[in-house]
């Protein structure tokens, strides 16, 4: 058979080791397969050249044929631009280029053909195309290019010559090398009744569409062949667990629980928190095991609904436990389940990488008696030495930081897995956490505690630091406390830390009056815990922080967040942020600060985050922005799941539609055993072995 995985990239002609490396490196390209299936993000009509004069500034692409007359470099320093005069005998345009200026004059020629490519703007009055693609004439085929296909790159891929156009050439050599048909990965039942593409079909229209319509349903096969094998994968997995596994069945609601609710609990819960508490206890009280998904906006109060959840636990004689993704944030759950748990005889512990010698050994003897009922932590409960009586619920805080991998690690500390309750504070859209969490059930806090006073959001130039920094000692004035956060991004480290250490310093002068602290990743852990004490306990009225705030931290009196560089952040980190703040009585602010120079796309999330404090709403809006040509965005999500062609945001239909399909897949071949379903088994167990992510799920 015609097996394109063993089919090393390297030997395609015009590939070699080199280049072979770089696709490896950047896109995970090992082979004629991998290859093949790194799709274009769009497509762009080329069948049709246009006249300079029939063009203006509202024009999508557009492509023109003709030569340059003379070129001219204008402007200084970050305003420099190569401006190549065009004319096609209609008329007169500019190209434009900020960058790459020498590269570009002895590359193009004047007087010589070349066809241009790009979208046309208005800039003083005179129309022009910004960095457009420029191909010579003889080089393009016009009667063949229909739809032509763009593929992503990086730019180190452009540095070694692998721009779009490079991959578009190796595509086609790619596929005119498919002599038959590649193995089919749908079933024909499947095929049929959905009305899809065959595979290889679909493949070759992928990259190059006979036509738009040829397109589409090309599309609408790869997408439902890779929504169809993550829901079936989710499932298959659900079903064996439901059938391997039962859950421990906490019937009782007890004294501790009692006690707490009559006694301890310092207000009434929200209408949310009661609703989520009863399918909560819904859930360990019918015999399956738990997997629940808890989503809630930071200050929603889920901490509460997993306390509770946990005495129940108690109350039928098991032991919970309870994991944070940092240090700070486990020291604080566990400070305040003690206050909260005041004058009852439940004893909690915390155990962090920093417990060590006999405190720790004596923990660890308390969870093997059962003294220890509660257990708070960070990862370091989920190593082997820590070894439970009986633990019946985990409660995980910020899922995105905790793989799924870790996550199953806690099944093997029991005879029978406990109960999993998940809380996240990132909004997840529903369709998205179909997808992640499939196997999950989701209880959302969609209520805010009463008294709760929105957050105003403003967003604020550099250049009017004045008045942000009166406004900031008038805040202080009043006796609050303001956070101040710089970017981290991990590539360039040094010049983040550099950053934050100059705005400590400039702070520190600007508000003398001021006790400023400071925390960022690098520091020891002792040294950080210092200085995040410094701000809880009001001592510094201003902390400067990296994002590692973001999760958790809670400090009431804290007004104000500022955000500097704000740019840099992606929306969903920018609202986590903001969250820090908001958390008491008094009016905040979240302050987002950036140059002027913004890019459009940058402008938008901004514009979001001023208008609205909806978690969910900014969710999907970052689900939106982000599109699937956005290689950066991808990585930055923090969602370690990339979908190759289906966009979570724009397909949910489909979403859901593969979901019923494979949903009545599973029930009718629950141990997976019927022939003419023998394709897609044989193609899960394939994809399992082949997506790191999925091997990780199951
Ligand atoms: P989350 O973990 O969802 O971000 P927390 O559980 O930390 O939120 O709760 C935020 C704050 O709101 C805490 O100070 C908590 O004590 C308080 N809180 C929680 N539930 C209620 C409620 N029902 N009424 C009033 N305050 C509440
Ligand atoms: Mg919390």
């Amino acid at each position: 058979m015609f097996d394109l995985t063993s089919r090393d990239i390297k030997y395609l002609s015009g590939v070699g080791p080199q280049r072979a490396s770089v696709l490896n490196k950047e896109l995970g390209i090992y082979s004629l397969h991998d290859l093949l299936y790194y799709f274009p993000y769009k497509y762009v009509d080329r069948s049709r050249i246009y006249y300079i004069h029939e063009i203006d500034g509202t024009m999508p692409y557009i492509q023109l044929k003709g030569e340059i007359l003379g070129f001219e470099t204008v402007g200084e320093g970050r305003q420099r631009r190569l401006i190549a005069h065009f004319s096609d005998g209609t008329g007169v345009i500019d190209l434009v280029w900020f960058q790459g200026i020498k590269f570009l004059v002895g590359k193009y020629k004047a007087h010589k053909e070349y066809i241009v490519f790009g979208k046309p703007s208005v800039f003083n009055g005179r129309i022009n195309i910004a960095h457009p693609d420029i191909d010579d004439v003889s080089e393009l085929k016009l009667s063949a290019m229909g739809l032509q296909p763009y593929y992503n790159t990086t730019e180190k891929m452009k540095r070694s010559f692998l721009n779009s156009h490079a991959i578009e050439k190796m595509m086609e050599i790619v596929i005119q090398q498919l002599r038959e048909p590649l193995p089919e990965t749908l079933s024909p039942g499947i095929l049929a009744e959905h009305f899809l593409m065959p595979l290889t079909e679909a493949l070759m229209n992928i990259h190059f569409p006979a036509t738009p319509e040829q397109l589409r349903k090309a599309q609408y096969r790869l997408k439902f062949e890779e929504l169809f094998y993550i829901q079936l994968n989710i499932l298959r997995y659900a079903k064996d667990r439901q059938r391997k596994y039962r859950g421990y069945v906490f019937e009782t609601v007890g004294e501790v629980f009692n006690t707490f609710y009559t006694r301890n609990l310092p207000f009434e819960l929200t209408g949310a928190q009661k609703r989520v508490l009863k399918e909560i206890r819904r859930d360990m009280g019918g015999g399956r095991q738990m997997n629940r998904l808890l989503q809630g906006d930071v200050g929603s109060g889920k901490t509460l609904v997993a306390l509770m959840s946990m005495l129940i636990a108690l109350d039928n004689g098991y032991q919970a436990c309870m994991m944070a993704p940092t240090e700070i944030l486990a020291n604080q759950h566990y400070e305040t389940i003690r206050e909260l748990l005041y004058g009852m005889d439940v004893r909690v512990e915390l155990l962090t990488g920093s417990v060590k010698g006999k405190k720790r050994e004596a923990i660890l003897a308390g969870l093997l008696t059962k003294d220890v009922r509660i257990l708070i932590g960070t990862h370091a409960v989920i190593e082997d030495t820590v070894n439970f009586s009986s633990l019946g619920l985990v409660v995980i805080d910020e899922q995105h930081r905790f793989g799924v991998a870790q996550r199953a690690r806690l099944w093997t500390k029991n005879a029978q897995p406990p109960h999993v309750l998940v809380m996240t504070a990132t909004p997840i859209p529903r369709t998205l956490a179909m997808t992640l969490y499939g196997d999950l059930d989701v209880s959302v806090i969609d209520e805010l505690p009463p008294g709760r006073k929105p957050i105003v959001t403003i967003h604020k130039y550099d250049a009017h630091r004045v008045s942000l920094y009166q406004f900031i000692h008038k805040q202080i004035a009043e006796g609050r406390q303001v956070y101040i956060v710089y970017p981290l991004i991990k590539e360039s480290e040094k010049i983040d830390l550099k950053n934050l250490e100059e705005g400590y310093l400039h702070i520190c002068e600007e508000f003398p009056e001021c006790k400023v602290c400071k925390v960022h990743g690098k520091m020891k852990t002792a040294e950080k815990d210092a200085q995040m004490r410094l701000f809880v306990s009001g001592e510094a009225q201003i902390m400067v922080a990296t994002t590692v705030i973001e999760v958790g931290v809670n400090v009431p009196n804290a007004s104000v967040m500022v955000i500097e560089n704000a740019e840099r952040f992606g929306l969903s980190q920018l609202h986590q942020l903001r969250g820090r703040v908001g958390r008491g009585a008094e009016q905040s602010y979240c302050i987002l600060v950036t140059g002027y120079k913004l890019l459009e796309e940058t402008r938008k999330r901004l514009e979001i985050m001023v208008r609205t404090n909806d978690g969910f709403e900014i969710a999907e809006a970052d689900l939106k922005l982000r599109g699937p040509g956005d290689l950066e965005g991808t990585q930055q999500s923090g969602v370690a799941f990339d979908l190759k062609i289906a966009d979570i945001a724009r397909d949910g239909q489909l979403l859901q539609y593969v979901r019923d399909v494979a949903v009545t897949i599973v029930d009718a071949d629950p141990t997976g055993v019927r022939p003419e379903n023998e394709i897609l088994w044989r193609q899960l167990k394939a994809l399992r072995k082949t997506n790191v992510n999925w091997a990780s799920i199951s």
